[in-house]
Order: structure tokens, then C-alpha cells, then sequence
């Protein structure tokens, strides 16, 4: 059997080609299963009934399990879902104000080893294909219409699967007309995957985000092993170079760790190493969890920080904490379930 979902556009066409049928057919189906949200072949009505039951002969829609969905105080919604092999993986959708914003995940677990994250402690499972990428947000979607905006910040690191992260990024792109400013993807800084991830897309690419999480080598070393084979300056040579179209920015995201990286010190290299970088900050305050020794810093001390970079006119955010009561950090709701 074959799953529709899991053939790019050119290979749906010639599966469609090779049953015998006109190649308007493929369009049609790319329609119904990315517009229409179709999660069974007999949901596409515009196909005949005959047509409808010769290519159920042949071919299927794989749809996730929704095995799990919580609701914060904060109107944070975190999804549990189930892929055909039965591992999970979660996404997260995050209301604020006029934006609805989809986390969504790229691996089932993550090989990197942040000490901070729980997605890290886990290690990784396997790579997700481009279509459970994109299932993602056809399956919230179908909840929630109105989602606008689509971020690489669930489980994984995106650019260790960077072909089914490139082909998820078209089907969102090409198929379900999100436009690449309002997608971002965020890794924790592979030089030449960024650069092949912007040879991908070299008219409009999606946003970048870096997790940088700390201002020196020792630091970031100790948080996050990658350091150690591309320390700051390798980093920082390479997005200096990335081909940034105009009035585009590349976001650095910051876990604040008290007594880690939250000093005053921190926050002037911060605006040092970002200095000739179209660059925003997001400023997220450590989200605590069984098993991570690191503490949150007084809101005195992230207010402080902030205001430090500020000062010198770099754009920087406090990102509150979404869905805090609904263990909405990375990797968090899947945790819990594991031992639960
Ligand atoms: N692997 C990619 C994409 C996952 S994004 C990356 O690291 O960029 C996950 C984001 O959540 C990263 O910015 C990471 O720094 C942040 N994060 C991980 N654990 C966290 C925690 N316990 N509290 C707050 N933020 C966390
Ligand atoms: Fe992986 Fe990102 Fe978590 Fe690091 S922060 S372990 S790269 S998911």
C-alpha cells in the first residue's frame, strides 16, 4: 500500500500517471490532503466513488493519533501524538495576541545532549519523515484553523534531518501556503547545515533561530556538547556570511540559567558577539523539570539582562513562559507520560 502523504509532489504526479489517470488528479489530491485537510481517501469527494475505491486498491492517507491534548491556564494547547510505529512525539500550539503559533517537532527525541533540555536527556530515536513533519500541522490545523505562524522548536534538532526537514518546509510552504516569513527554524548551530539549509532556499528562506544560551566557550561547552566541535567564533563566522534577505533578522535564543549565564558580564558579550548581525533576541527564562539541577534567575535578574541589551538598541524579549502548569517545555509532556 501506499501512503499519498509520504510521496513529494513528483512522485505522487507519477504515481498517479502510472494508474493510468490525467495528471490533474495529483493536483487534486495535493488539495485535498494539504487545503482540504483530507485524512481518507473516501473524504475526497471531488474523486468519483469508482475512482475513490480503485485507488483504495492501491494507496492510503497515514494519519497521527492525537493520544493526548492538554490545555494550559494560559490557553497553551500541548499535543501528544502517536506515529504509525507507535513512538510519540509532541507538538505545542501557543496563542499570543493576534499570532497562533505551531511548535512542532523534527526528530523523536534529540541526539544532542543539552544538559538543560529534557528533550536531550532522552537521546534520540529516529529522524521523522518530511510527511510526519507536515502532519503536524495538518492534523492541528484541522482543530485550529487559524494557526499563522509554524517554528522548528519542538523534539529534535531539524538540521541533523535536514532533507525531510527541507521537504517538510516545501510541503508548508508549496502545498499549504505558509509563507517563509512567518516559519522559523531553530537549531542549536551546525555551520554547513545552515549554509545547505539557505542553498535550499535561496529566494525566500524560512526564518533562522540560533539557541546560543551562553557567551563564552566554557560555558556553552558545559550546556551544549555541539560547542565543542563549533565553538563561538566557527559559529559566528558562519552566520556572519549567511545571505540574510532584507529586513530579515536571525533570532538568538537564550535559556536563562541562574548563576550560569545571567551576569551582566554575559549580557555585554551577548551584544558583542551579535554586533554586525541582523539579530533579535529571545530571552527564556530556564523551565524547571525532574532531573535538570538548573534554577530560573530572580525576574529582577532576566529584567536586568534585558535592559542591558536594550540599552544598546538590540531587540530583546522576555519570553514568558507558555503552559508552564501543562509541563509545555521541550520534550516535557512526553517525559511525563513516560513515567506516569
Ligand atoms: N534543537 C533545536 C530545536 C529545539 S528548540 C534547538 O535547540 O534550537 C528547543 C528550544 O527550547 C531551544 O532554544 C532550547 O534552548 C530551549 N529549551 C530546551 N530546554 C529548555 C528548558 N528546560 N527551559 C527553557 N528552554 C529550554
Ligand atoms: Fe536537542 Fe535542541 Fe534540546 Fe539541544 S536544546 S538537546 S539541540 S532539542
Amino acid at each position: 500500500m501506499i501512503n499519498l502523504k509520504a510521496l513529494t509532489g513528483t512522485e505522487l504526479e507519477s504515481f498517479i500517471k502510472s494508474l493510468g489517470l490525467p495528471s490533474y488528479r495529483s493536483r487534486q489530491l495535493i488539495q485535498w490532503i494539504y487545503e482540504r485537510l483530507a485524512g481518507d481517501i473516501d473524504e475526497i469527494t471531488v474523486f468519483s466513488k469508482e475512482l475513490r475505491r480503485s485507488l483504495k486498491e492501491k494507496a492510503y492517507i497515514s494519519n497521527l493519533q492525537i493520544i493526548d491534548r492538554v490545555i494550559s491556564k494560559d490557553a497553551t494547547v500541548k499535543y501528544l501524538l502517536e506515529l504509525e510505529d507507535k513512538e510519540r512525539i509532541e507538538s505545542v500550539l501557543i496563542p499570543d495576541g493576534k499570532r497562533l503559533t505551531l511548535c512542532i517537532s523534527s526528530q523523536v527525541g534529540c541526539p544532542m545532549g543539552c544538559v538543560f533540555c529534557l528533550t536531550g536527556t532522552m537521546g534520540l530515536k529516529r529522524n521523522l519523515h518530511a510527511h510526519e513533519i507536515v502532519d503536524q500541522v495538518i492534523t492541528i490545523k484541522r482543530e485550529y484553523p487559524g494557526i499563522t505562524n509554524i517554528v522548528f522548536m519542538g523534539m529534535g534538532e531539524p538540521l541533523l534531518n535536514l532533507e525531510n526537514t527541507v521537504e517538510a518546509l516545501k510541503r508548508l510552504i508549496d502545498f499549504m501556503h505558509f509563507s517563509p516569513r512567518r516559519i522559523t527554524v531553530s537549531t542549536c548551530g551546525i555551520p554547513e547545515k545552515i549554509e545547505e539549509l539557505y542553498q535550499s532556499f535561496p529566494e525566500n528562506p524560512p526564518n533562522l533561530a540560533i539557541s546560543l544560551n551562553a557567551t563564552t566557550d566554557e560555558t556553552r561547552s558545559r550546556l551544549m556538547p555541539v560547542n565543542k566541535v563549533y565553538p563561538l567564533k566557527t559559529l559566528f563566522a558562519s552566520l556572519k556570511k549567511i545571505p540574510l534577505p532584507p529586513r530579515r533578522r536571525i533570532t538568538f535564543e537564550y535559556v536563562m540559567l541562574e548563576g550560569i549565564n545571567d551576569t551582566d558580564e554575559d549580557a555585554r558579550r551577548l551584544m558583542k558577539l551579535l554586533k554586525g548581525i541582523p539579530s533579535k533576541v529571545n530571552l527564556i527564562p530556564f523551565n524547571p523539570a525532574d532531573g535538570l539541577e538548573f534554577k530560573r534567575p530572580a525576574e529582577e535578574r532576566i529584567l536586568r539582562f534585558q535592559k542591558i541589551l536594550t540599552e544598546s538598541h538590540l531587540t530583546a524579549l522576555i519570553r514568558k513562559s507558555k503552559g508552564e502548569d501543562i509541563l509545555a517545555a521541550c520534550g516535557q509532556l512526553r517525559a511525563y507520560s513516560a513515567i506516569s
